[in-house]
């Protein structure tokens, strides 16, 4: 290691000399062998472990419709397979193979391409086009130089294979199958990872580690996520006219939308789906099949109030707990006792031993409070 003196105080040290200990590792690996394991692009169907887009595909269907038909997945294939001409598509085509031994053929992976699974002498091969003998191949509309200077996206088409099946039921509940379509349709272009190479007779992805988006070279970071749970908190920032804080309640869900709960200075509640535009809580609730006249039960308790000739009554009972009883809520011979009185639960057995079963409320108490049903006059259907 050399030395060298910058000045009186500084000494610079020089690492530039010491050799390579550890060869660098390749550093695209992680993404590129995870976008191949994601999208198992050279497999057959039957080849394809339960990962990533399959995996993904087979959450999804089968998609049922009230027990009459339903939509089952099959397999997918991505990218545009075919021979030169045209003729042969497909990776099925691609695996087809014949044995000029046995004379068998069939559709699989061969071990160096060549090895017949059945007589296991070396005389498969791989089928051939029989217009323009070439085999079925992955065929780019774009090489990556054309996508790069045009803007485009690298990216191949994902067609996946279904199956609508409409069943029939008998009296006795017994599902038979009336009828099986199956068709091939396009779901989607899908961004690939850059370059599409061989690798043990394989076509794979991915070697350069980055997507071509719209003509600029992108690559995915990976992001921690945020563990699903509720948490509520106290916004630091941001305080109401009357200096108060805000609260927040936050559901964060293993996958899906965040739900966000806040307060606005008027103080109703509102749910924002997403960090997007805010909704009443109301809405929301309602959205999620609550009738609106049960939404106040879901949140308060009720007194019961009854109406009897123009004025309304409350029953003694264990609801009235912390309340005042007023002067002109007891028969005028009581109002001395209990008149000013808070309600306790002495109070309200000596309520009961005078004989109170019910306390006369004044319209002013009833003011200000919310009903919870809408009171109909039964005579005149008023509201
Ligand atoms: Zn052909
Ligand atoms: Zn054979």
């Amino acid at each position: 290691m050399s030395h060298f003196r910058m000045d009186k105080k500084t000494v610079r040290k020089l690492f530039g000399k010491i050799k390579g200990v550890v060869p660098v590792p390749n550093l695209i690996e992680i993404q590129s062998s995870s976008f191949n394991d994601f999208i198992q692009f050279d497999y057959l169907p039957e080849e394809r472990q339960l990962a990533g887009l399959e995996k993904a595909l087979r959450n999804v269907f089968p998609i049922e419709y009230e027990d009459k038909m339903s939509l089952e997945y099959v397999s997918y294939e991505l990218g545009n397979q075919a021979c030169t001409c045209g003729k042969l598509n497909g990776i099925e085509d691609r695996y087809r193979w014949h044995c000029s031994s046995c004379k068998k053929s069939g559709c699989s992976r061969l071990e160096q391409d060549v090895t017949c699974p059945k007589c296991t002498k070396n005389t498969a091969r791989y089928h051939a086009c029989a217009n323009c003998l070439s085999r079925v191949t992955v065929k780019l509309p774009m090489s990556l130089d054309e996508c790069r200077s045009s803007g485009q996206s690298f990216s191949m088409p994902l067609k996946i294979k279904v199956q609508l099946i409409t069943w029939a039921k008998d009296e006795a509940e017994n599902k038979t199958i009336r009828d099986v379509k199956e068709q091939d349709i396009f779901f989607a272009d899908i961004p690939v990872m850059v370059d599409l190479y061989e690798e043990k007779g394989r076509l794979q992805l991915g070697n350069l580690g980055t997507f071509l988006i719209n003509g600029v070279d992108r690559v995915i970071v990976s992001q921690l996520h945020r563990s699903p749970g509720v948490v509520f908190s106290q916004s630091k920032k941001v305080k109401d006219f009357r200096g108060q804080a805000y609260y927040l309640a936050r559901i964060i869900p293993m996958r899906g939308s965040w739900l966000d709960f806040e307060f606005d200075s008027n103080d109703s509640l509102y749910v924002r789906i997403d960090k997007k535009k805010k909704l009443l809580i109301t809405t929301f609730l309602q959205a999620l099949g609550v009738a609106r006249d049960q939404m106040l039960s879901l949140f308060y308790d009720f007194d019961i109030v009854h109406v009897d000739k123009g004025t309304f009554f409350r029953p003694v009972d264990d609801t009235l707990l912390g309340e005042r009883i007023e002067k002109s809520m007891v028969p005028e011979k009581e109002a001395k006792t209990y008149a000013g009185k808070r309600v306790t639960k002495e109070l309200l057995a000596r309520l009961g031993k005078s004989g109170i079963k019910t306390l006369s409320l004044s319209t002013g108490y009833l003011l200000n409070k919310v009903i919870a049903q809408d009171l109909v006059d039964e005579q005149t259907g008023e509201v």
